[in-house]
């Protein structure tokens, strides 16, 4: 059966013609009253020329491509894409015996919109961000079993909290493929528990990986403060880099009990490590001044929306404000936003003004993004969200 048409207005082609997988509700001229939710549509110019095929959805962004120039996608279509993004992390390095860790779908920057997928050892964890990938998640886990070198056992589906709840999918998280066994998995050579089942996002912030490899070479003889540290990534780093102390804080006890795990995991018994289960603007702004010479600021998506960017820049300048405040002269300052609604220019400019406040000399050492597993289809600038800055405060 071939697929329902949307038919686009004149010259609102173009961006899909520069291939940007998005198909605003604004830009459609026609389309057939029964379309459902998620159903694979294809998508034509006003003169009935074939665009591409995507996965339809009501809201704003109406249409996700997900392959140009066709009108509908092939059986091997999953296969294809999965086998590719594949290629991609072999050729990164991400895939050896001291890294098991690592993304293998991010969304559009795998020309997979609306679908994520994290690798933990033989377990993947796949989140759909569209009913169209809710509906495919069989055919996804399916397809991820036939590359036989990614070795994938398991599959499990996490999507109770990504799809749109307007459309009414209750998804359930369940094993599509096999099931539980065990949840340690290894990256840069050290252990983590991953906690698919109950932790945030797939588990893990796999996307720190680089910055968390960093920041191990910054940490030999300094007293390292981890604020947001959730599982405990860049305190385990810190350790390993010869941290003098590492204080992790969060004010979930749930993410400080994943942080203890992981270091118990990794060094056991060190009494370097100590966990802080409160809340961080409240512990910057009690903790004594020149306590830490190493401190990192990973906080959640201050700006989830474009309507939040004023409230979240507000945010940033506070948090930073305060580390410039306390931290110890000669102190180095890893300082994050994923907020994908705020640009570098702008996180730069918040961290700039809080600098300014606070009469520190600070000098840029290094701008950091997200890694080459998190990569950014070039026609979609909008994929890029994770920004950080390594600062040098005097
Ligand atoms: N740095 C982490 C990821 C941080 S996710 C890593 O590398 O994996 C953001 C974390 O901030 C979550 O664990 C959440 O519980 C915590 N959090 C949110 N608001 C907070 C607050 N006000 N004070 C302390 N922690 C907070």
């Amino acid at each position: 059966m071939s697929n329902k048409i949307i038919k686009l207005k004149p010259g609102k082609e173009e961006s899909l013609l520069r291939h940007h997988p998005w198909v605003f509700s604004g830009a459609i001229a026609s389309m057939p009253s029964d379309i459902e939710e998620g159903e694979e549509v294809t998508v034509t110019d006003n003169k009935g020329n074939v665009l591409g095929v995507g996965h339809y959805q009501i809201g704003s962004i109406t249409v996700r491509i997900l392959e140009f120039g066709k009108d509908s996608l092939s059986d091997d279509f999953f296969e294809r894409r999965l086998r590719s993004a594949f290629a991609l992390r072999q050729t990164l390095g991400l895939i050896r015996p001291d890294n098991n860790c690592f993304r293998l779908v991010h969304g559009e920057g795998d020309f997979l919109p609306g679908l994520v997928v994290d690798i933990y050892g033989d377990t993947a964890v796949v989140q759909a961000h569209s009913p169209g990938m809710h509906f495919a998640r069989r055919k996804v886990a399916d397809a991820l079993t036939l590359i036989p070198e990614a070795r994938i056992r398991n599959v499990y589906y996490k999507s109770e909290t990504t799809l749109p709840y307007k459309a009414h999918l209750d998804p359930e998280n369940e094993y599509l493929i096999g099931s539980y066994d065990g949840n340690i998995a290894i990256e840069n050579g050290l252990q983590f528990n991953i906690d698919w089942l109950k932790g945030q996002k797939t588990g893990f912030f796999v996307d720190q990986r680089e910055n968390r490899a960093l920041l191990e070479k910054f940490s030999k003889g300094r007293k390292v403060l981890n604020m947001f540290c959730y599982t405990g990534g860049f305190s385990v780093y810190a350790m390993r880099g010869g941290a003098l102390s590492v204080d992790s804080v969060d004010s979930s006890s749930k993410a400080v009990a994943l942080t203890d795990a992981n270091i118990d995991l990794n060094f056991p018994g060190d009494p370097r490590h100590h966990t802080h289960d409160t809340d961080a603007f409240k512990f910057l702004t009690d903790m004594k001044k020149d306590e830490y010479d190493l401190i990192i600021l990973d906080p959640p998506a201050f700006a989830k929306h474009r309507s939040a960017i004023k409230n979240g820049l507000i945010g940033y300048r506070k948090l930073n404000g305060k580390a410039f405040d306390k931290i110890k002269s000669g102190g180095i300052l890893f300082t994050f936003s994923c907020s994908q609604a705020i640009t570098k220019e702008m996180f730069r400019l918040a961290v700039f003004s809080a600098a300014a406040k606070s009469g520190r000399k600070v000098r840029i050492l290094h701008q950091l993004s997200q890694p080459a597993d998190h990569p950014v289809d070039i026609s979609h600038p909008e994929g890029e969200y994770l920004k950080g800055l390594v600062l040098y405060v005097e």
